[in-house]
């Protein structure tokens, strides 16, 4: 596969590897610095993603924003993507055949990026890169370490969207990740915030990022 982060994405935007190229308008490579310290991981695009070709936006998008910037982070300090880069049918959950066959990109974009940080972002993105039996309700917010890389699980934003009871417990785990970027970041320079509380109750429901 590519060598460069152009190569790469050129080679993505060209694939017909799995069946959800047919219904795509765009590919959704990924979005924010190519030399972050920090990866932030989703599923798949949603219908707002495949039609701007970027990574979660629409309302989970602008919840992810907020959820960064709790932190004192913005998406010009982190990368975004997803374990599938096209669009499924209706918002399903990607199969595991897509995901697998679309893996090798995001390994790829890992490979170049080289993080210190992996956040999953909901539970099919958790269950592929830290453990298939993951319970997100359960170990949301737990830290593992693989091959030096720190690795933890946030709800998916649409989750907290559609519930809005578990934004207390994202903010833990918003917290949690402030307190290991300021332990293994370099050059990840947090904003002082003001905002120290959940993000207020949200809107309507939207199934993917
Ligand atoms: S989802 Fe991934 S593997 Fe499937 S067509 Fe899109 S880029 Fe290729």
């Amino acid at each position: 596969m590519a060598d460069s982060w152009e190569m790469l994405e050129h080679a993505c935007r060209q694939c017909h590897s799995c069946s959800l190229s047919a219904r795509r308008t765009n590919t959704v490579f990924g979005d924010g610095s190519r030399t972050a310290e920090i990866m932030f991981i989703g599923e798949a695009p949603g219908a707002n993603e495949d039609r701007q070709g970027l990574p979660f936006v629409g309302k989970a998008g602008q919840l992810l924003d907020d959820m960064l910037e709790i932190i004192g982070l913005d998406r010009g300090m982190v990368y975004i993507t997803n374990i599938c880069k096209c669009r499924p049918p209706d918002n399903r959950d990607p199969l595991g055949v897509e995901q697998e066959t679309c893996l090798p990109f995001l390994r790829k974009q890992t490979a170049l990026l080289r993080p210190k940080i992996i956040v999953c972002l909901g539970r099919i993105a958790a269950m592929q890169l830290i453990d298939p039996d993951l319970k997100i309700t359960r170990e949301h917010g737990q830290w593992t370490e693989k091959a030096g890389v720190a690795m933890t699980a946030l709800y998916h934003p649409a989750a907290l969207l559609r519930d809005p009871g578990k934004r207390v417990d994202t903010f833990l785990d918003l917290k949690s990740l402030q307190r290991e970027i300021l332990a293994r970041c370099e050059r990840t320079p947090l904003r002082r915030v003001g905002r120290q509380q959940p993000a207020p109750a949200g809107g309507p429901s939207q199934e993917q990022a």
